[in-house]
């Protein structure tokens, strides 16, 4: 694993600083650097602290461990870096985790999400027997069913996120996929447990979830989430999990073109947040965005940070539960929620239960629910279909 190298090589970066910003260098686009402001929570701050630890010049200590995880993986950095390592950033910074998860040396926010989903399979220390709860009879995957959708532990059990999981599923009923779900057996894919470094769990999770996969029948896949969508299709192939993974909005752009989907006209105003785990990891930036701009009347307007430029809402790597930029008009999800207000759109749009929580939140947070709405592509499209 490109992670075990870190030690040898962290020292290559020069702290240069150029990690911080968007290409255009007009704010600050590191998010842990955005709210604190301390150079430690900038990449290069980071890489040097994490040098300092290995070469036993500072001691472990809570807040150290703290500012490691305050990174949310968004590899804005990786974009940025102009040095050869660029692409090894993130792995370096999950290496470090990885070293001090095995040293039993994590922040208890942390550990609390290890242990909840090592205990109930899901972050949020939910029932495993509710996982199931949202689906409303939706139909259980059975062997020649042609996609399993797997919607994850925020799709099976935070409310928000449960409503992007029906529309979904609505939407694909309609233009007639075939295609069921897991219920209650479903499991968390591990794509938080893996960038928060812990291997183990990481390794027994795809082990389980491909067995079970396998068992099943299930050649393709198509998640709800950008997370399980990353880790699905980049981290399971090298144990054994070999699946046709999609992002529901590579299928649903597809059905639009085959004319499977029709949407009703709209005067909708609309900008759209680009998820780490579909923009910078997987570089998909275009069929969120035809989605939208194939629904008649919808006007699209871009933030100014997007794309490979997109400022992260903060959730990324567990923070969407560990919460470690949190409590402030400075956290992410706060700004970029001030950010999509100023495009002067009525709807910021996602594709992404993560992101659609945190913004749902952040937006409540700057009092700027009656003035612009927050909801999942699957849902804007779920909406003019019903009203066909
Ligand atoms: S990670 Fe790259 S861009 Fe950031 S400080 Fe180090 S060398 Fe500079
Ligand atoms: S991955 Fe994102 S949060 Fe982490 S150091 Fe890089 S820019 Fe900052």
């Amino acid at each position: 694993m490109q992670q075990k190298n870190y030690a040898s090589q962290i020292h290559r970066c020069f702290r240069c600083g150029y990690c911080k910003f968007p290409t255009d260098y007009s704010s600050f686009n590191c998010p842990s650097y955005r709210r604190f402001r301390f150079d430690s929570y900038s990449t290069g701050g980071r890489l040097w602290l994490i040098y300092a630890w290995l070469k036993g010049e500072i001691e472990w200590s809570e807040h150290l461990a703290e500012i490691l995880y305050a990174c949310t993986t968004c590899k804005n950095c990786t974009e940025q870096c102009p040095m050869k390592f660029a692409p090894d950033i993130v792995d370096w910074i999950v290496g470090a985790r990885s070293d001090m998860v095995e040293k039993g040396r994590i922040p208890p926010r942390v550990s609390r999400f290890f242990e909840a989903v090592y205990g109930y399979g899901n972050p949020l220390k939910l029932l495993r027997s509710d996982r199931g709860a949202w689906a409303n009879g939706t139909k259980i995957y059975a062997p020649g069913d042609e996609y399993l959708l797997y919607v994850g532990c925020l799709g099976s059990y935070d409310e928000n996120a449960q409503k992007m999981a029906r529309s979904l599923v609505h939407v694909l009923e309609t233009a007639g996929v075939s295609f069921g779900i897991l219920g209650n057996d479903e499991e968390c894919c591990g794509n938080e447990i893996y960038m928060l470094g812990e291997m183990g769990l990481f390794q027994h999770l795809v082990e389980k979830n491909s067995q079970k996969f396998k068992e099943l029948g299930v050649r393709k896949i198509v998640t709800l989430s950008p997370h399980a969508y990353n880790t699905m299709k980049n981290n399971y192939p090298a144990s054994g999990g070999n699946f046709e993974v999609y992002h529901y909005t590579q299928i649903l752009n597809d059905l639009i073109k085959k004319n499977k989907i029709k949407s009703s006209q709209t005067k909708a105003k609309i900008t759209y947040q680009d998820p780490c785990f579909l923009g910078r990891y997987n570089n998909i930036y275009d069929e969120p965005r035809q989605i939208l701009q194939s629904i008649p009347g919808l006007k699209l307007v871009e933030m100014e940070r997007n794309r490979r430029d997109a400022f992260c809402c903060g959730g990324g790597s567990g923070n969407f539960v560990t919460d470690l930029l949190a409590g402030s008009a400075d956290s992410p999800a706060r700004v970029r929620a001030r950010e999509a207000y100023e495009t002067g759109a009525d709807t910021l749009a996602v594709a992404c239960p993560s992101c659609l929580t945190m913004l749902t939140d952040a937006v409540k947070a700057e009092n700027l629910d009656d003035k612009l709405a927050v909801k999942d592509i699957s849902q804007i499209l779920k909406e003019l279909l019903s009203a066909k």
